[in-house]
């Protein structure tokens, strides 16, 4: 089976902004943030999509989603957030590991899709990190 990014990412082969951890999942900051604070959660055990992820995975990606998108509204002033999950090309999905995304929202942000994938500013990445670190509970 061809190497899989976020499966490498979980064993830690490619290095990621890690912000939370469960038994089942993992949240960690997107390279190419479409908003600031915009992360992304992923099962540990690999699954394609949601399309395709067992209930247990879906469930635990929403549970920690969750938390990541809380602690945008306490350290971010998020006012809203938008959770998305791309499934197939024609979904938009680009990375083949089922993921959820966490959109922390202002109001007219301007974030609109799809959204191009732009390289974000690696230290206000890591920054944010920090902050939404120390706000998970
Ligand atoms: P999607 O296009 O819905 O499948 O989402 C894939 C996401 O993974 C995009 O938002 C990418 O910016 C993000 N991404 C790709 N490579 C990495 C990486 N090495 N670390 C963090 N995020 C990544
Ligand atoms: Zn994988």
């Amino acid at each position: 089976m061809p190497a899989c990014l976020f499966c490498e990412i979980l064993t830690g082969t490619i290095p990621a902004l890690r912000i939370a951890e469960d038994a089942e999942a993992m949240a960690f900051m997107d390279i190419n943030p479409a908003v600031p604070g915009h992360a992304l959660v992923i099962p540990r055990d690999h699954s394609v999509d949601a399309l395709a992820a067992p209930p247990a995975a879906l469930a635990a990606c929403m549970v920690l989603a969750g938390r990541v998108g809380r602690a945008a509204e306490l350290v971010l002033g998020a006012t809203g957030v938008t959770f998305l999950s791309c499934a197939r090309p024609d979904g938009g999905q680009t990375v083949f590991h089922l993921h959820v995304h966490v959109l922390p929202r202002q109001p007219a942000d301007g974030l609109s899709f799809p959204w191009l994938h732009k390289p974000g500013d690696p230290a206000v990445i890591e920054t944010i990190a920090g902050s939404l670190r120390s706000a998970l509970y």
